[in-house]
């Protein structure tokens, strides 16, 4: 059975969120606690606990994810002056909501290699 996360209660509008995108695969949101200026989940309706559970099926899903994260880019003026797209994976990365999400990071400069 599916493990409950916050990620499916945003998804049947049982908890409010801020939503920047929704098709009937994807949802994207505004993070609750943003670490840039621009700061978007891009989620799949799906319930895939961590990059460790993808599979072969799961290919366009996760080509669309990366095509949404793109426009949303365009759409907040971000494209050009750059963006971060992060999958965190299990508990090293921080992982801490366990249904598999895109961040969207923009509008500030990051430091590379990461913390
Ligand atoms: P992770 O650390 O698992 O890669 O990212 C989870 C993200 O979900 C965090 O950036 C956190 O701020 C965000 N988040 C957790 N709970 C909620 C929520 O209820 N609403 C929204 N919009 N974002 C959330």
């Amino acid at each position: 059975m599916d493990q409950e996360t916050i990620f499916l209660r945003i998804i049947r509008r049982e908890i409010p969120a801020e939503i920047e995108y929704e098709d009937d695969e994807i949802i994207a949101i505004k993070d609750i606690n943003p670490q840039a200026p621009v700061h978007i989940l891009i989620i799949p309706k799906k319930h895939i606990r961590t990059l460790n559970d993808l599979s072969e099926e799961d290919i366009p899903l996760i080509g669309k994810m990366t095509l949404v994260a793109k426009q949303l880019a365009e759409q907040k003026g971000i494209a050009d002056s750059g963006y971060r797209l992060v999958w965190n994976c299990n508990r090293d990365a921080g992982q801490t909501v366990f249904h598999i999400h895109l961040h969207l990071l923009g509008g500030r400069v990051f430091s590379w290699p990461p913390g």
